[in-house]
């Protein structure tokens, strides 16, 4: 590495850490004895520790974020050049960044038009969350204001889009939350008899799971739903992927209620499952898509809410009403490095051919931990697509009890210990986090992944024997 701090520069950082810094999702008491880990420089698909120490990164920055890897020189330049140029602006001008990005995502989202621009897939998942409400106040008489969320789901962590978490342990001594946010049921096959629904398979199964969406529905009203919102893959609450039927199905339950139907693509936008989004696998439409961490793959802070020009036009009529039109600001939505660096990312996606390595390298990781089931029996399940995979642990194939989280724990440290950051499913259901997680950068090589996934195979022996 040739960053390395001096010694006496990394005992002054460290200490700065431990006395001021609070970190994220973070237990601090343990760091009274145990320095944090200090991330210091990355490159390609590796990162430094303040030792000095080189991983291979498999999680892309910890939370799905950095898709085209590290020490990107062309998304510096091109932000260096935007902040010398004009850095900022907000309101009601536009940026020469926000058009031309504008205009490349919707390239890549047929049947959408319009993008908002926002700082984070909170904030992304709020714009959406308003656009609802306001169109129910304007075209409903105030109905329709009701957002339907699924168990297990994520969209983020400020009040009203924890509102609509489905995952209880991040919400519990949190509330209350906002009113009209209601839950549906989870659509995971490997635990389907949570759902009532164990006797069924396949696309019946899917099918099925989606009718679980429609009865909430009827038991609610329909004329009180606005939105359904859903993730494309559930990404912390376990790696789920919706099974076969279930989205075309949920497609034409919101057309028959007249809901629109919100793709929460924090995770799976730009690219991480193989196509551009997660929704594009399945072939269907949706009315709003929220997307942020791949977006410039952490060069930037910048997230959009995409919506239709049908939605769009619903703000544009009786433009002499001064409630007419979407009334909400992101201050920082105005810098201007956010879109310049988002549309480089999207420009190494698209000449360097991501996608199809996306693809290919995602079978290859796919393949290898289904392997890795024959010789461990604490594998219950893999699942996942393109790089954005998870291996759920069971201390038995049968009953599926989720093993504890501290072997959780110590199978993400031992990987670490090795040089591979893996990730862990996200604190959903108390005791119930027991999905190991793998989203390397796109750019991710065939030795890399066999090297990721020989660290798992050798950390499942070490702690499960
Ligand atoms: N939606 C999903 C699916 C997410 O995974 C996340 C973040 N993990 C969010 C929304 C919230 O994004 P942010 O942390 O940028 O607010």
């Amino acid at each position: 590495m040739d960053g390395a701090l001096k010694e006496n520069d990394i005992s002054h950082v460290v200490e700065a850490d431990k006395a001021h810094v609070w970190h994220h999702l973070t237990q601090h008491k343990p760091f009274e004895t145990v320095d944090p880990r200090i991330i210091v420089e990355g490159k390609g698909m590796r990162v430094w520790d303040q030792n000095g120490k080189e991983y291979i990164d498999a999680v892309s920055g910890g939370v799905w974020t950095v898709n085209v890897g590290y020490g990107r020189e062309s998304i510096a330049d091109v932000v260096r050049d935007q902040l010398v140029t004009l850095n900022y602006f907000a309101g009601s001008a536009g940026s020469i960044p926000g058009a031309m990005f504008s205009e490349k995502l919707i390239s890549k989202m047929p049947g959408m038009t319009r993008v908002y621009i926002t700082n984070s897939g909170s904030e992304a998942n709020e714009k959406a969350f308003k656009m609802v409400r306001q169109i129910a106040h304007k075209r409903y008489g105030g109905k329709k204001t009701k957002i339907l969320y699924r168990d297990r789901d994520y969209h983020g962590s400020t009040l009203a889009a924890m509102s609509a978490g489905g995952q209880d342990e991040r919400n519990m001594q949190y509330g209350p939350f906002a009113p009209d946010f209601v839950r549906v049921p989870h659509c995971m096959e490997y635990r389907k008899d949570e759902i009532g629904l164990g006797h069924v398979s396949g696309a019946e199964f899917g099918r099925a799971a989606a009718d679980l969406i429609e009865d909430v529905i009827l038991r609610e009203g329909p004329d009180t739903v606005g939105a359904l919102c859903l993730e494309p893959i559930t990404a912390g609450g376990g790696v789920i992927e919706p099974p076969e039927g279930y989205w075309d199905r949920v497609r034409e339950i919101c057309d028959k209620y007249d809901i629109l139907l919100h793709i929460d693509e924090v995770v799976c936008g730009l690219g991480r499952t193989g196509t551009w989004f997660g929704y594009q696998h399945y072939g269907i439409q949706p009315d709003f898509v929220t997307m942020a961490k791949g977006v410039a793959s952490g060069y930037a802070a910048i997230a959009c809410c995409v919506t239709t020009e049908k939605v769009f036009e619903m703000f544009k009529d009786n433009s002499d009403d001064v409630l007419n039109h979407f009334r909400d600001i992101s201050t920082f939505g105005g810098c201007t490095a956010g879109p310049a660096a988002a549309l480089e990312n999207m420009r190494i996606i698209e000449d360097e051919g991501l996608l199809e390595n996306t693809t290919k390298m995602g079978e290859r990781m796919l393949g290898n931990l289904k392997a890795l089931m024959d010789k461990h029996a604490v594998i219950g399940d893999v699942r996942g697509k393109g790089l954005f995979l998870g291996a759920e642990l069971v201390k038995d194939r049968e009953t599926k009890e989720p093993v504890s989280e501290k072997d959780i724990a110590a199978v993400v440290a031992d990987c670490g210990a090795q040089g591979v950051i893996i990730g862990a499913s996200n604190r959903s259901i108390p005791g119930r986090n027991n999905v190991l997680c793998f989203s390397p950068a796109l750019i991710v090589t065939a030795e890399d992944v066999d090297r990721i996934t020989d660290a798992v195979d050798n950390a499942l022996a070490k702690v499960f024997g």
